[in-house]
This record gives C-alpha cells, sequence and structure tokens, in this order.
C-alpha cells in the first residue's frame, strides 16, 4: 500500500447521490483508500418505505447504469445487491466488507427516518469489526442541524431560516469537488455470495421485485434523460433562462423553471453544483443581486429547510403533521372523489390537466402541485397523506422532505403554513398562470376549442365532465373544519 493512504480498500456505498463529480462520499474514499469499489443495495424500502413508485425506481437504476459506466471508467467497479427489508443491510454489509476485505465504507448522510436508523445499525456491525465507517453531509449545503435560533432551537418558519441560513452560508466556499481520476486497476472479484443467496453482482437490472420495468424510449424514461450527465447539460441549459426564473416559474405553459429535481432527488446533480452556478451569475449574492437568480436560490434554501425540517422534527417522517391540533380535522374518506382526483377527472380543467402532466412525465410543476393539493385537501377536504402518497407513487422526482413539506404547506398542517382560511381558487388560478389556457387545452385536447375564457371554466354544454364540486361551498366548508379545531 502506498504510503498517503490511510486504508488498502474501501468502498463507497452509493445511495441518493448517483454521480462521480462532486461526490463527498466517493471524494473522501479516493483520497484516503489504495483500491475503492462501490456498492449499492436496492431493498423496497429503498423506496417503498416512502411508497416511491415504478417512476422513480426505473430512472434511479438507469441511473444507476450511467453511474456503475462513469466508475468503470475510472477503475472503480460498482457491485449491486437486492435485500428484501432494510433489516438485513447491516449484516450484507458486515460481510461484503469483510468478503471484499475492505477496512473502510464512505457514504453520503440520508435524512429520514428509517433510513437514519438503518445506518446507525450499520455503523453499530461495522464497529464490531473495527471497520471504519464515515458518514459525509453532501445532500444539502448545510448539514441538518447547523442553522439554529438564537435559543439553540430548530427554525419552524421558511422566512428566518432563510435569512439565518443567509447570514451563516453568504460567503461559504460552495465549490463542487472534482470527479476522481482513473486509477489502476485492481483485483476486485466479478462476483459474491453475500446471505447464502442473495448476489452481490457488477450488473444493474432492468428492475427490481415488487416495481414494473420500464424500458427506456430513446434513452428516455417519460422523456427525462436518466444520468449525471444529462444533469450537468440540463443544469449548464439553465444558466441561460436564470435571468428569466422570477417572471417564468409560475407559469406551467412555459419551460421557466430548471427540471433539475429528478436529477436532484438521485443525486445525479448536487445542489452545490447548483448553488455555484448561480452564485456565479449573481457575482456570488444570494440576495440583492438579479432577481432570477435571487429567486432561483431562495428555491434551494426550500429545499434545505424542509430536509432541516426532517432532521430536527422526526414525527413528520411518521407522517404526522407538524400542527399536531391538526390531527382533529375531520378529513373526508371520499375514495370515488380522490380516484377521480387521482385520474384528472374532476371537471376543473386546471387540476385534471395538471393530473395528466404527473401520470404523463412522472412530473407536475411546482403551481399546479400547489392548486392539486389544495384542491384535494380543501375543496375535497381529502387528508394530505392520500396525496402526498399518490405523488410519491407517480413523481419521478419524488423527495420524501419537499413532498412532505409541499403537502403539509398546502394543507395547512406543516410549519408556516399559510393560514386555513387561504384557499387556492383553482378557476383564479388557472386564469392568472394560464391565461391563454395553452397548458389546458396541450393536456386536454377535447377542449381545444373552447375560448381563452371558457377553457378554465368550460359551460355545461361543452361536454366537460360537470366540477366534482363547488369551490365556494367547498372552501367554506374546509374553513369551518379548520376552526373547529379551536372551539
Ligand atoms: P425549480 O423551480 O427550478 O427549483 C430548483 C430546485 O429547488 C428544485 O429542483 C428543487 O430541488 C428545489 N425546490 C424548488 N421548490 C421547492 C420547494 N417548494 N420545496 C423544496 N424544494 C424545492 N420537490 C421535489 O423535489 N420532490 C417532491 O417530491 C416534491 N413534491 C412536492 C409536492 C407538493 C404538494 C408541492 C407543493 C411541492 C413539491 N415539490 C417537490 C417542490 C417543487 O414543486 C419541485 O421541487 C419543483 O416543482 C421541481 O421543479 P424544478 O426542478 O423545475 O424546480
Amino acid at each position: 500500500m502506498s504510503g498517503r493512504y490511510q486504508h488498502q480498500r474501501g468502498l463507497v456505498w452509493f445511495r441518493s447521490d448517483l454521480r462521480v463529480h462532486d461526490n463527498m462520499a466517493l471524494y473522501r474514499a479516493v483520497e484516503s483508500c489504495h483500491e475503492v469499489a462501490g456498492v449499492f443495495i436496492a431493498c423496497p424500502q429503498t423506496w417503498q418505505s416512502h411508497d416511491e413508485g415504478d417512476n422513480l425506481v426505473a430512472f434511479r437504476l438507469a441511473c444507476l447504469r450511467e453511474l456503475q459506466a462513469a466508475l468503470g471508467e475510472r477503475n472503480i467497479p460498482l457491485y449491486f445487491l437486492e435485500l428484501k427489508r432494510f433489516e438485513q443491510v447491516p449484516q450484507a454489509m458486515a460481510q461484503i466488507v469483510s468478503k471484499l476485505q475492505a477496512s473502510a465504507v464512505y457514504a453520503n448522510a440520508e435524512y429520514p427516518l428509517n433510513e437514519r436508523r438503518r445506518d446507525q445499525s450499520v455503523r453499530q456491525a461495522l464497529r464490531e469489526m473495527e471497520v471504519a465507517i464515515e458518514f459525509t453531509s453532501d445532500r444539502t449545503l448545510v448539514p441538518p442541524g447547523a442553522i439554529k435560533t438564537n435559543s439553540g432551537e430548530a427554525y419552524k418558519v421558511f422566512t428566518p431560516f432563510k435569512r439565518a441560513f443567509i447570514a451563516q452560508c453568504g460567503g461559504a466556499d460552495f465549490s463542487p469537488l472534482p470527479a476522481p481520476r482513473k486509477r489502476a486497476a485492481a483485483d476486485w472479484p466479478g462476483w459474491l455470495q453475500i446471505e447464502g443467496k442473495d448476489n452481490l453482482r457488477q450488473t444493474i437490472p432492468a428492475t427490481v421485485k415488487g416495481y414494473r420495468a420500464m424500458p427506456l424510449e430513446q434513452g428516455r424514461l417519460l422523456g427525462w434523460q436518466p444520468g449525471e450527465k444529462a444533469a450537468r447539460k440540463r443544469l449548464k441549459g439553465f444558466e441561460e433562462r436564470i435571468h428569466a426564473y422570477a417572471d417564468e416559474r409560475d407559469f406551467p405553459g412555459i419551460d421557466g423553471t430548471s427540471k433539475l429535481s429528478p436529477y436532484l432527488s438521485s443525486g445525479a446533480l448536487s445542489v452545490r453544483q447548483c448553488a455555484q452556478l448561480a452564485l456565479a451569475c449573481n457575482r456570488g449574492r444570494w440576495t440583492g443581486g438579479r432577481a432570477g437568480v435571487d429567486c432561483w436560490l431562495g428555491e434551494l434554501i426550500w429545499r434545505e429547510f424542509y430536509t432541516h425540517l426532517l432532521v430536527a422534527f422526526p414525527r413528520l417522517c411518521k407522517h404526522q403533521p407538524f400542527k399536531l391540533e391538526t390531527e382533529g380535522v375531520r378529513w373526508s374518506a371520499d375514495e370515488q372523489a380522490f380516484r377521480r382526483w387521482c385520474r384528472g377527472e374532476t371537471g376543473v380543467p386546471i387540476v385534471d390537466a395538471a393530473m395528466l402532466q404527473l401520470q404523463q412525465s412522472g412530473w407536475m410543476h411546482n403551481r399546479l402541485r400547489m392548486v392539486v393539493a389544495s384542491f384535494l385537501t380543501k375543496n375535497l377536504l381529502i387528508d394530505w397523506r392520500w396525496g402526498e402518497r399518490y405523488f410519491m407513487n407517480l413523481l419521478i422526482d419524488g423527495d420524501f422532505a419537499a413532498n412532505n413539506g409541499g403537502w403539509q404547506w398546502a394543507a395547512s398542517t406543516g410549519t408556516d403554513a399559510a393560514p386555513y382560511f387561504r384557499v387556492f381558487n383553482p378557476y383564479s388560478q388557472s386564469e392568472k398562470f394560464d391565461r391563454r389556457g395553452e397548458f389546458i387545452r396541450h393536456y386536454l385536447p377535447a377542449l381545444q376549442k373552447l375560448s381563452d375564457k371558457q377553457v378554465h371554466q368550460p359551460p355545461p354544454m361543452a361536454g366537460y365532465p360537470a366540477p366534482i364540486c363547488d369551490v365556494k361551498e367547498t372552501r367554506k366548508r374546509a374553513i369551518e373544519a379548520f376552526a373547529a379545531l379551536k372551539k
């Protein structure tokens, strides 16, 4: 072993950080170990504990295949293992480490509760074998827990969190780390037996048990190109559009947002890479610079905020409301209405078009996520957890923290949720943000011929299903349901 290395052999345990550039754990491993291999452990809980569905799994497996190729070019093999349960991970990890004769493991921390528990058990198992394990903070710009109020507590409201974040990180260096250089080839086995029957292989399967295999069409999944190269290209392309972000981001008919969420969620892209690009456009400033850039950086801080909240308030991981008193809301259990919402058959065009966007592309514009979430939880008064779960099953960018945060915000059960009496009117949202109905017509061609005015609220003779509810009356009902909590 060369004197410059601390360990002869080290393993990088990849999870939601599927990239070679700016990957803290990978960087630490190549700095500290003479020989490096990667491992990815898939088990239903890796995705299913949070109900992540076929789209997300297929996207991540495709990202993994690209990661394997990129690592292969650097003589770093990537092993894949499928297990049934998280509980098996510590023992499997112990076997992998021992059979591959590694003395150190490197991983980037994951923050949902089940993942933290799993990592704690792996740490314990490896400690007993005297194998070093290092969890690095890589998913956020600042480790969760590092931004506190003066009294040492976690922030519960976004705006003061943002202020504190900028005060603390304003001058911080978020320069991304380089990808590892090509290393000398090492003698790693092609495959190994782990847990008796589960093989540790160097092939990434097309799918895993319990999920549909979804073939890529021209390298794309539902229109999305998986992998790190596509992520970097998309980020670079956004540089030209970032200045228009503040003006365009609310209009679903315009390609006004970055559409980087699937890459950030899978870790094909790091948040530091995003921050660095934006800060470079803003002379290093988080605020007080160009409006579009300030605004986009603000969204990256929302992402930080929701991830920080998960760690500070573990009950969120158990799908409990942040505002515990809202547990008392008497949600409707109208399954038929829920199904109509899921299928995009509510009779409210903007809601239906948005739900079709989700079905067809595995993604939904942020403005529409707020509109459909408000419609489900306020107008239909259906439990936000039904929507949260449905989203997670379809979103290609499913992220536990952002999804939970978004749903609780819309349902007024969350941290700094809008007051419960502020209920989105889907028709005015539609008129304001899809003024000429271009987005609606794209997903609902049956409404093609309606005027720009009628397309938002088709008249009965247009043949479109009647609205599932009266938005004014149901708004009142929702307000009463929340007001009843105070009595
Ligand atoms: P941009 O507007 O370009 O923003 C850049 C990045 O900032 C995003 O990729 C994302 O990582 C982050 N970001 C932006 N807005 C938010 C936000 N409100 N909260 C947290 N992070 C944000 N985002 C997810 O990544 N995964 C989810 O599962 C998810 N579920 C949501 C559910 C609801 C009900 C709502 C209201 C929002 C949800 N969001 C979720 C947040 C937001 O809608 C998406 O991040 C955004 O639409 C992604 O598109 P973009 O990459 O073009 O975003």
